[in-house]
């Protein structure tokens, strides 16, 4: 059993807030409970947080982490033009390939319209996990205008549930499983007007269950790979 961990990291809950909690305080405690569980991640980061916190990018590169695409902006492609959202996924890559080469891609609300998945392989991507299996049922991993598209197994919301729930729910998923979640579910946002899904367990216990999901899928002898990786496998 394959487990790939990605983090899509943007702002605070799009479209919601407008704050950056989640990259200088959920990031960096995340950053140190993965260090601890030794599993490394795939970092599908926005452009403009690069352009922001080109610290925080340099030293998750550093840590072994692998830096993948998340947009440019976090905008929606659903309401972009093909120009719109060809621009927009070479102004991301650019400002992340400053620091690492980038080939995996998630799009903002894993959404990406099939007529634009064309788009990746010119771009240099090889992998693409804009999908969800929560999303549309039958989904399965497979090769498409150029790029492997591995869809995510479960909502980031998941992470958050109590063990017992949730790990009853990841026995159910199929290999490979793509956990996702964001940095800003690891600051405690409950009290901020929010959706509810938002805000639920998010700080300590969003971070304390995040470390049992690890230890869950551990305990039944799976091996924690980067999404880059799913493209040789
Ligand atoms: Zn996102």
């Amino acid at each position: 059993m394959t487990v790939y961990f990605g983090v899509d990291v943007e702002e605070d809950c799009p479209p919601y807030l407008n704050t950056w909690r989640g990259i200088t305080e959920g990031l960096p405690r995340l950053l140190e409970m993965l260090a601890d569980e030794d599993v490394r991640a795939t970092l599908f980061t926005t452009g403009e947080v690069a352009r922001r916190y080109p610290e925080v990018i340099r030293a998750a590169v550093a840590d072994g982490h692998e830096l993948g695409c998340h947009s440019n902006r976090h905008g929606d492609y659903r309401v972009m033009t093909r120009t719109e959202a060809d621009a927009d996924i070479g102004a991301a890559s650019a400002a992340l390939r400053d620091y690492a080469p980038v080939v995996s891609f998630r799009a903002p609300y894993l959404q990406l319209p099939s007529d634009l998945v064309d788009l990746l392989a010119p771009h240099g991507y090889t992998v693409d996990s804009s999908e969800g299996r929560h999303k549309r049922l039958g989904l399965t991993v497979r090769r498409e205008a150029g790029v492997l598209r591995v869809p995510a197994s479960v909502t980031s919301l998941t992470l958050r549930w109590p063990a017992l729930i949730r790990n009853l729910l990841f026995t159910q998923v199929n290999d490979p499983i793509v956990l996702f979640c964001h940095p800003w579910e690891y600051v405690d946002l409950r009290r901020e007007r929010l959706r509810w899904d938002c805000r639920v367990r998010t700080g300590d216990q969003a971070l304390a269950s995040t470390r049992t999901a690890i230890r869950f899928f551990k305990s039944r002898g799976a091996s924690f790979a980067l999404m880059r990786d799913a493209a040789g496998a």
